[in-house]
């Protein structure tokens, strides 16, 4: 628990929240200010700030959630399509440091905006950066 976290103020109930689902380590949300209706997030309970510091077990755990929430959210809603977004610092777009999930319901044409400008990589440079994740992902894999 983070006194100063508004997700862990949800998860202890001090502030009210419409609950999807709940177990002993998730809690799934109704967005207050949502994309879309339905947009939903899904929290671990314990306090971790992104993904940088989740887990695996716990961000495994999580999208297997995510994905039973999807399916309810495609049967109940009838969308067409579902976004899983995860942001992780501010400059990722980041503003509640606790990890969280989006589910975020789509529909064909709606004006949902979840987009980017496509850049390109000069001659060389996907190969050279690939190579050097490639490297540092090495310790990542260790058993
Ligand atoms: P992010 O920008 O990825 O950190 O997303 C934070 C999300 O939390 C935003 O979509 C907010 O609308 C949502 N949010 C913030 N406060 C609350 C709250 N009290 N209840 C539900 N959702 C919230
Ligand atoms: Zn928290």
């Amino acid at each position: 628990m983070n006194n100063n976290c508004i997700f862990c103020k949800i998860i202890g109930n001090e502030i009210s929240s419409f609950t999807l689902y709940e177990d002993d380590d998730f809690k799934v949300i109704m967005d207050i200010s949502p994309a879309a209706k339905g947009h939903a997030v899904l929290m671990p309970k314990k306090h971790i700030a992104n993904v940088f510091e989740v887990e695996e077990e716990v961000a495994s755990k999580a999208f297997g959630v995510a994905v039973k929430v999807a399916k309810a959210m495609k049967e109940e809603l009838k969308c067409d399509g579902l976004n899983i977004l995860q942001n992780s610092g501010e400059a990722a777009g980041q503003t509640v440091f606790h990890f969280h999930i989006h589910l975020i319901p789509r529909f064909k044409n709606d004006s949902v905006q979840i987009t980017w400008a496509c850049k390109s990589y000069g001659e060389g440079e996907a190969e050279s950066i690939a190579a050097a994740i490639r490297k540092r992902l090495a310790k990542f894999l260790l058993p």
